[in-house]
């Protein structure tokens, strides 16, 4: 990667992490999942509308949480992103998004668009669980299919 890149890359992250989007609680969600990563002290709660039918759709996303500038800015991308998506979309996402942070082959980023400026995070495994809780948080949602903020995953 070249050193241009890096930094536009960096901008981005220290932007969403600054100015988080869709940094709200959705009325009338229908998904929602609180995730905690107590490695770094991240907290975060994910909310999904999903219209329900034959080919389901996330309609809207949000969160609202506290934690640092990786957790936050990953929450904020992840939130633009699904918008639009089959929950089977959003899963197969997942699994490329984290192959890209700890897989043996990071070259497939076809799809991932914006998620990408997240790369760097695989030159530092501790920060791997800031990137992925919200994520955590978005299986667990689309997974257990109902509201138990009680109930928070870990990335543990
Ligand atoms: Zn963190």
């Amino acid at each position: 990667m070249n050193q241009e890149l890096r930094e536009l890359y960096q901008e981005v992250i220290i932007d969403h992490g600054r100015r988080p989007r869709n940094f709200k609680v959705l009325e009338g969600h229908t998904h929602s999942q609180t995730g905690y990563n107590p490695l770094c002290g991240d907290r975060l709660q994910l909310f999904l509308q999903i219209r329900p039918g034959p080919r389901p759709v996330i309609e809207e996303a949000s969160f609202q949480g506290e934690g640092c500038a990786i957790s936050m800015a990953s929450a904020s991308l992840l939130t633009e992103c699904l918008k639009g998506k089959t929950p089977a979309e959003a899963k197969a996402l997942f699994q490329q998004f984290h192959q890209l942070l700890t897989g043996d082959d990071a070259s497939n980023r076809e799809g991932l668009g914006k998620l990408q400026v997240l790369a760097g995070v695989r030159a530092f495994p501790t920060r791997i669980k800031c990137a992925t809780l919200a994520w955590h948080a978005l299986l667990g949602a689309l997974d257990q299919g109902e509201t138990k903020p009680d109930d928070p995953v870990s990335t543990e």
